[in-house]
């Protein structure tokens, strides 16, 4: 099959004539599964973490996502997991035990720092923050187990120069693990890159209905068994429903994020114009650090980008954005709907430090129409420009 990533999306993970010639895989809904011989049951426990032996090993509704997964990204196998997070944390305990060291990007998501700070280091794991910007080498000590990236970075987008990263750990005898939400794997071929493991929020772009929370594993084959085993072991199962809806999403989700990214990239020029913007962050403009490494290692970007505020009151903010008719407030992103959060960088920082003091909000694009957007913008940074 091409490999072309709309053609690809319209096939993989389905056989209709396995299926009676209908279109969509069915949803298989388990907990028991029979065994037919005491033979077949004795295989089964010979092979404990592999087939459809159980629910909780998942149905043919999950191997179909896996499989339609793996092929998006180019990896060898892939298992779905009940959230992001659970997919990162079943990743990062597949691969350290007590006495290990990761080495973790200042930029990740903030629920995965949480998660080094109080289990992992409960655990006898050590957690070294690395700036995203920065060659992690050096850092690399001898019982450094996992090099973490997540690029573009969660909230402000730093690039992270994936290649040299994940060279850096191969040649250092450690795992590289890549959060690969944001290019939804349609714009970055992370084991092309030289990338170990690949995770994914399917929470967000794969489902994109802001309906479903899931998560993706993506391995190498020689990493596959440890995640294969953690994650049979730690037990977050997708349920099958959720693994439909997903498969349901990818259909679509070339042309959705062609929409997106397009909406996004005219909406963050437009912002750079406006005078009570101090700067835009977005990995398509120049101006973001990283910017030449995006260019070279991603194909298109999405409906993600943040901006900072010239310094105003928390009054004006909250005139800006309790008014919002379309870019409503809530986490997550990755839906059909325009959403907008503030947030604080360094709060969530600690190997780099935050220069800018202005507030800070993030802007998901969705897939409204980008004139009515803007004038939602605009109206929004009239209110608060009246405000203060
Ligand atoms: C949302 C998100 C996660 C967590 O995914 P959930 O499905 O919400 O648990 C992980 N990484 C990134 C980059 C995210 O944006």
């Amino acid at each position: 099959m091409s490999r072309d990533p709309s053609t690809l999306l319209a096939h993989v993970g389905r056989d209709p004539f396995a299926n009676h010639g209908i279109v969509n895989p069915p949803v298989y809904h388990a907990s028991t599964i029979l065994y037919p011989t005491l033979a077949a049951l004795e295989e089964a426990e010979r092979t404990p973490y592999e087939g459809t032996r159980y629910g909780r090993r998942g149905t043919p509704t999950t191997f179909a996502l896996q499989d339609a997964v793996a092929k998006l990204e180019g990896g060898y196998r892939c298992v779905a997991l009940s959230s992001g997070l659970a997919a990162i944390t079943t990743a990062l305990l597949a691969f350290l035990a007590a006495g290990d060291h990761l080495l973790m990007v200042d930029t990740t998501y903030g629920p995965v720092r949480r998660f080094c700070d109080t289990l992992l280091r409960g655990l006898g794991i050590e957690t070294t923050y690395y700036d995203p910007l920065a060659d992690p080498a050096p850092l690399i000590r001898t019982n450094t187990r996992v090099v973490y990236l997540e690029s573009p970075g969660s909230l402000t987008f730093e690039v992270q120069d994936i290649v040299r990263a994940a060279a850096s750990a191969r040649a250092a005898g450690t795992v590289s693990i890549l959060d690969n939400t944001w290019s939804a794997g349609l714009y970055l071929q992370p084991f092309e890159l030289g990338v170990d493991v690949s995770i994914q929020a399917a929470t967000k772009y794969l489902v994109g209905h802001s309906d479903v929370m899931l998560g993706t594993i993506t391995t190498t084959e020689p990493c596959w068994p440890r995640v294969r085993r953690a994650s049979a072991l730690l037990g977050a199962a997708a349920a099958p429903d959720d693994c439909y809806l997903a498969l349901r999403g990818m259909r679509t989700l070339a042309t959705r994020l062609d929409r997106h990214q397009r909406t996004a990239i005219e909406i963050a020029h437009w912002l750079e114009t406006r005078p009570e913007v101090v700067r835009v962050l977005h990995p398509a403009l120049p101006s973001c650090p990283g910017h030449e490494v995006w260019r070279r290692d991603f194909s298109g970007s999405n409906g993600l980008l943040s901006v900072v505020l010239r310094p105003s009151s928390r009054e004006s903010l909250a005139a800006m954005l309790d008014g919002m008719g379309l870019f409503r407030m809530g986490y997550s992103w990755g839906g059909f709907e325009s959403l907008i959060v503030p947030f604080d960088p360094q709060s969530v920082r600690t190997a780099t430090r935050w220069t800018e003091n202005g507030p800070c909000l993030r802007l998901h694009c969705g897939l409204e129409n980008i004139r009515d957007l803007v004038a939602d913008l605009e109206a929004g940074l009239l209110r608060l420009g009246a405000a203060s």
